[in-house]
């Protein structure tokens, strides 16, 4: 382990009246959400994620935020709290916390998640992450930390308010309200109401597409669309999704079931999320899934493939598929293909 270096109190260094927020990446911008917040000497950071290239970058498959900052002042870095487990929130763990080697705070299922990455790139400096339950109340060198439960499109997104003798902010991380959110707990409305009288100073938010009117819908209508859809489909059906959206997982299964069909994994991702989840305690009394290797063994109509690559993304799963590069499907003529929205 190597010996942080030990700063000297200086200009950037927040003072005993002062409450701080410093993001580093994530505001203003989509992706790598890296924030700080200052308070009687000490940091505390929110997440610590990375952006994808994509279109804008040709060429640059992964973004991260310049961590210079608190990595020259990681022995005034308290603590990093992960509000939730998709990779623009952790995706940056692995390459950032060994500059950095502060403890970790997450909750069950984004603990599992992360541990999972760390030991499938078989990394050798990991950080002991400390595990908090949901609504959990620990403290962060000069901050009191709570975590709100919210809903989103990935198990355990955690709104996070933290109180100092400067005073309380809320930062939510990302949420998307749903009231049947079918996997993980409701939003904790009754937190959020009753933290209206305890003067809150600020709430730092962030959501995406949080300027577009009008409702985002709910998981329960995507699994009575997607019901309908499949009632009248033959062949093989591949259904492309985010393999962080558990909910959304869960719906293609109970779908499947409904509809004869067995489920098949396609993409690395995809084991990695249902494993985390499973040992997080969610999806717990589903239908077996069958190995990609044995689909050929049922008739067509009894298989459904649950895909990565729902955007196109290179070297994903249905990419593979699509250009008949997969060493284990393929798809023919009468075979479908669906692209859940949301
Ligand atoms: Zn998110």
């Amino acid at each position: 382990m190597t010996r942080k270096r030990k700063t000297a109190p200086g200009i950037h260094t927040p003072g005993d009246d002062e409450l701080l927020f410093l993001p580093l990446g994530g505001t203003g911008e989509i992706g790598m959400n890296m924030n700080l917040y200052g308070h009687a000497g000490q940091w505390l950071m929110i997440d610590l994620g990375v952006a994808f290239g994509e279109h804008e970058l040709p060429g640059i498959e992964m973004v991260m935020p310049d961590p210079d900052f608190i990595v020259e002042r990681a022995d005034r870095l308290a603590g990093l709290v992960l509000t939730h487990a998709h990779e623009d929130h952790i995706g940056a763990v692995s390459y950032i916390w060994p500059k950095l080697r502060c403890p970790v705070y997450a909750t069950p299922f984004t603990a599992a998640l992360l541990r999972r990455k760390f030991a499938d790139d078989k990394a050798t400096d990991v950080p002991d992450i400390i595990e908090v339950p949901l609504s959990g109340q620990f403290r962060v060198g000069p901050f009191e930390v709570e975590l709100v439960t919210l809903t989103h499109s990935i198990p355990e997104p955690n709104a996070v308010i933290l109180r100092s003798s400067c005073g309380t902010v809320l930062h939510t991380g990302d949420w998307k309200l749903d009231p049947d959110p079918l996997v993980g707990d409701d939003y904790d409305k009754q937190r959020l109401i009753s933290l209206a009288d305890e003067n809150v100073q600020a709430m730092i938010c962030d959501s995406t597409n949080a300027m577009v009117e009008g409702d985002s819908g709910s998981e329960l209508d995507v699994r009575a669309a997607l019901e309908r859809e499949l009632a009248g489909l033959k062949g093989r059906v591949a259904v492309a999704c985010f393999a962080s959206n558990v909910a959304r997982l869960e719906t293609v299964m109970r779908v499947a079931e409904t509809h004869g069909r067995r489920v098949a994994l396609v993409g690395r991702s995809m084991h990695r999320i249902i494993a985390s989840a499973r040992e997080a305690g969610y999806l717990q009394d589903m239908p077996p899934l069958i190995d990609v290797r044995d689909i050929d063994y049922l008739p067509r109509e009894e298989v459904l493939l649950l895909c990565t690559g729902s955007q196109g993304e290179p070297r994903a799963a249905l990419w593979r598929i699509a250009n008949g590069d997969h060493p284990d499907v393929e798809l023919q003529e009468g075979d479908s293909v669906v692209f859940p929205r949301g």
